[in-house]
């Protein structure tokens, strides 16, 4: 098999077995790798109903045929496990550490955990060789001291390790895997890792990729590497990185402010990119061998946070921990990011359970005798550290908040879900829906809830439809959005390959690694089928049409200013066009018996019901 080591490594943590099984060729070639082959694992092995937090319940570490070839934008890997914040079927992707070309050249295509180890484990694959490994000591450690810790015991800094911090030991629903500043975190990965005892995984390897048809590879290598040197946007995007969106999204009203409430910020140009810029970055980093170093390294060099060094912040940090707590002070920003980094947090879930119970303690819906005598002000951005310590160590007040938005708002009551930003009980990313209605679909579709990179609508809505506002070809602009991700996220593209390549130059590199000659049509019917699959999985759990919403504030609470005043979403209107674009049932939301059929699905469904 051209691009694939043709091993799954299997790990039983409860009683220490390790089995390697093939990847099966026909399975590889309907689902691709990374997400694709990580929900059809995960849709067989997943008993239904199962709790995440279950030794019975697998989480799967994958990549896909063109990790370790050197393909331009590919250094990530896929993490999929049933979501403790929503129940669903989640995945996460990092390129943080050069996880994903060192699985390959360790010698797998993917690692399946289960079970639960009697003490702190991490598990080490070095070259083929697996062992699973006293980790006691690293137990307590953030993910930067672990990762430093681990290299060190290993004597080789060269080893990738991927860590969980006290967050995800901790069982906060929002934990994840943070790696070399990057985060695998939406799906609540690291909380998962954390109930299985599982501190890190470390792996290193000298095998190598084959490669199918080396010529046709070396030819799109040239032209890959000729458009993102002729791309003008390529320049802008290095030097102000993922920042550099938050000019556009303030400037269209879709920077969410103070949990979503409104759309103008006085603080707004503390938060704009040219001053996140020159405030605190001092070089640029990228992924494994990525030739658009979109990252940043930034150092705090004045204020209360001075001599923080730290990645980052991206613009879902800024959007969730700034504007939408009403932070102005970048500074501030960058501080929260590196705690939530440091112990292990989504930042987006962070930042959103904060501004939720600051809108609920200024309703006077909860009070200093609920908050640990906090006083919880929107801006106020000593009350969004303690938080953050509170919930990273389930302390106090914390507890509750490490639950997640959804949960929280179930506890407090009082209507309080009419404004708890999530669905499915995964937190809004940076984007106010009612100023992006295509974006409100996403949000309500997407198989793990409100997950921005499911198949993210601006670039399409304000450069294609120029429409954001009604929901004039929302279902057809989804269904197109949601299988370009899907498809990328099984081939495992960073989304921000769009600066070098399109969606068949992602397709001529498959098909040169792998020899498989996937054509669009194929390709189509492929992500058709995994996001279908991803539906069927989270059928069998119970979600329906009615689990596809928006919190009551995007339906029914026009934004009150800026430049999509007076807008809601139009969720029915858009989610009946798409069912239809999807062939699922317009009253139940269940894919029809004859789109199971057409997607080559029916046997699966049949067997593991
Ligand atoms: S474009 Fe940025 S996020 Fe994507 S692989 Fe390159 S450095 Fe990483």
């Amino acid at each position: 098999m051209r691009g694939y080591m043709g091993k799954i490594l299997r790990i039983d943590l409860t009683n220490e077995k390790i089995k390697v099984e093939s990847l099966d060729q026909t399975i590889a070639r309907s689902y691709v790798g990374g997400r694709g082959l990580g929900s059809y694992l995960a849709y067989r092995e997943i008993a239904p109903k199962v709790d995440p937090f279950s030794p019975d319940s697998s989480i799967y570490f994958i990549t896909g045929p063109l990790q370790g070839t050197l393909t331009p934008f590919t250094p990530k890997f896929v993490i999929i496990n049933k979501s403790p914040l929503s129940g669903s079927l989640s995945r996460s992707v990092c390129g943080g550490g050069g996880f994903g070309p060192g699985l390959k050249y360790a010698g797998y295509d993917a690692v399946v955990i289960k079970g639960k180890a009697k003490k702190p484990v991490y598990v080490l694959i070095d070259d083929g060789k697996v062992e699973i490994k006293d980790a006691q000591k690293y137990w307590g450690m953030t993910t930067g001291e672990t990762q430093s810790a681990i290299k060190k015991d290993l004597n080789d800094n060269s080893v990738s390790v991927i860590p969980i911090g006290p967050a995800g030991e901790k069982l906060v629903r929002f934990s994840g895997v943070i790696v070399s500043s990057r985060a695998a975190a939406r799906g609540g990965t690291g909380a998962v890792m954390g109930s299985k005892h599982l501190k890190a995984i470390a792996v290193r390897g000298a095998k190598s990729v084959c490669v199918a048809d080396i010529g046709q590879f070396r030819k799109l290598l040239e032209e890959t590497y000729t458009t993102i040197r002729e791309n003008p946007a390529v320049a802008k995007r290095i030097e102000l990185g993922t920042p550099g969106t938050v000019a556009v999204s303030y400037s269209s009203g879709i920077l969410p402010i103070m949990n979503f409430s409104r759309s103008t910020f006085e603080g707004i140009q503390g938060l704009m990119p040219e001053m996140v810029r020159d405030t605190l970055y001092i070089h640029n980093e990228s992924c494994f061998g990525c030739p658009i170093p979109c990252g940043k390294l930034g150092f705090i060099k004045d204020g209360p946070y001075k001599g923080t060094v730290l990645p980052g912040p991206e613009y879902e940090t800024i959007g969730l921990l700034g504007s939408n707590c009403g932070i102005s002070d970048i500074r501030a920003v960058a501080q929260a990011n590196y705690l939530c980094n440091e112990y292990g947090m989504d930042t987006i879930s962070t930042g959103s359970v904060i501004a939720f119970v600051m809108e609920c303690y200024q309703r006077g819906l909860i009070t200093d005798k609920d908050t640990d005598d906090m006083k919880l002000k929107f801006g106020d951005p000593e009350i969004v550290m303690t938080l953050i310590e509170k919930i990273a160590h389930r302390e106090g007040f914390g507890n509750l908040l490490a639950e997640g938005t959804k949960r929280v708002s179930e506890v407090i009551g009082q209507d309080s879900h009419k404004f708890a930003m999530h669905s499915k009980g995964q937190d809004f990313a940076a984007y106010d829906p009612r100023a992006l209605v295509g974006m409100g679909l996403m949000y309500a579709t997407a198989t793990p809830g409100a997950n921005h990179s499911f198949g993210p609508t601006l670039t399409a809505e304000r450069v294609g439809l120029k429409d954001m506002l009604t929901h004039k070809e929302k279902g057809k602009l989804n269904r197109k959005e949601q299988n370009k991700y899907c498809l990328q996220d099984s081939m495992i593209f960073c989304s921000f390959s769009r600066f070098g390549m399109d969606e068949r130059q992602q397709l001529r590199f498959t098909n040169a690694v792998t020899g498989w000659n996937y054509s669009d049509e194929e390709a189509t019917l492929i992500a058709d089928r995994i996001y279908t699959l991803e539906r069927l999985f989270n059928v069998r759990e119970g979600f329906s049409k009615a689990d596809d919403n928006l919190p009551w504030r995007c339906l029914n609470e026009p934004l009150p200013d800026g430049p999509a005043k007076g807008n809601t979403v139009p969720l029915d209107r858009m989610l009946k066009d798409y069912y239809e674009e999807r062939g699922w049932n317009q009253d139940s939301g269940m894919p029809d018996q004859e789109t199971i059929e057409r997607l080559g699905l029916s046997d699966l469904v049949s067997e593991y019901r």
